[in-house]
């Protein structure tokens, strides 16, 4: 368990750290869900803006809408459909202690 990483953050996942695991081993961390959902979800900004090609790292896969890219790691980037999964599948998870950011 230790030796997963958060592909946005790098941080490892501990006891009071929640992760949600995307396709072939990505990993976001509950903090960078709640900023991803922040950014893309609340204030409805757009980081794929000048890397067009990138595909998210959670879904592989290359979709055409808003996407939150790490601000420490560029080259990891979430979907606006990847970051609503992860925060429901967060909010559901009461061992998560994670709350939906509302602003
Ligand atoms: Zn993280
Ligand atoms: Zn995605």
């Amino acid at each position: 368990m230790s030796d997963v990483l958060c592909d946005f953050c790098h941080s490892t996942w501990t006891d009071d750290r929640s992760m949600v695991e995307g396709h072939l081993g990505a990993c976001v961390c509950g903090t960078c869900v709640t900023e991803a959902y922040r950014a893309c979800v609340l204030a409805d900004i757009d980081d794929r803006l000048g890397a067009p090609t990138l595909p998210c790292t959670m879904c592989k896969e290359d979709r055409e809408q808003v996407c939150r890219r790490s601000p420490a790691y560029p080259e990891a980037v979430i979907c606006l459909r990847c970051i609503k999964m992860a925060a429901k599948a967060l909010s559901r998870d009461a061992d998560a202690h994670w709350q939906l950011p509302v602003s």
